[in-house]
């Protein structure tokens, strides 16, 4: 838990993400298709190749700095639900960070615990709805073991929404045909543990 993190681990934390995004878009269109309106992995892949443009700079910023400008980014680009959603995640835990030039890995958790919550406040929503949260709460839980610990229990986050009923977003539309199916957004949010555990190896 007492790894230092800096600005640049950030900047390489989204980059990461991007990378993943762009991998998998079609996996997370395809997801967004059956429950949504096919969006998702476009929505992702513009949202962090921006993202990217933004926080690549030498030298990156604190780490605060780095995620409020990540944050802002998607908010301006995105116009689906998952870019204010992700939007408010890292800028909430960017303002959370404060000013520090460095962070531990617990203060990284605390931040994004309020990066969260700012989410469920956001989206009037909450664990058990099927949205990314549910991938989210178990992912940012398990930051306390490793950041590996939290790519996996984000991503079985992610699995567990398959048998959930909808009950925010477009996915709620679609009532009981909503179960079957596993979430977009969760699934996006697996890939940012993914690309979490993927800098810091
Ligand atoms: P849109 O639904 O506007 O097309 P996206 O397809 O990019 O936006 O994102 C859809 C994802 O956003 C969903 O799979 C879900 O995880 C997440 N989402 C939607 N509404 C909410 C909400 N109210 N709270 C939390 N997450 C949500
Ligand atoms: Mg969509």
């Amino acid at each position: 838990m007492d790894a230092v993190l800096d600005g640049g681990f950030v900047v390489r934390w989204l980059t990461a993400a991007a990378g993943l995004v762009e991998r998998e878009a079609e996996r997370l269109t395809e997801l967004d298709s059956a429950i949504g309106d096919a969006d998702h992995g476009a929505n992702m892949q513009r949202g962090f190749a921006a993202v990217v443009k933004t926080v690549d700079t030498r030298p990156p910023g604190t780490p605060g700095a780095v995620l409020i400008a990540a944050g802002r980014q998607l908010i301006s680009t995105v116009g689906g639900a998952s870019g204010p959603l992700y939007g408010t995640l890292l800028r909430r835990a960017g303002k959370s960070l404060g000013e520090a030039p460095q962070v531990t890995v617990g203060e990284l958790q605390t931040a994004l615990r309020a990066g969260v919550k700012s989410v469920q406040e956001l989206g009037g929503s909450a664990p058990g709805d099927k949205t990314m949260l549910d991938a989210l709460v178990p992912g940012v839980e398990a930051l306390a073991t490793s950041f590996e610990a939290a790519a996996g229990a984000a991503e079985q986050g992610a699995r567990d929404t398959v048998p959930m009923l909808a009950r925010k977003g477009r996915a709620s539309y679609l009532g009981e045909r909503s179960i079957g199916h596993q979430d977009p957004g969760a699934t996006s949010s697996a890939l940012l543990f993914a690309a979490l555990a993927e800098a810091a190896r």
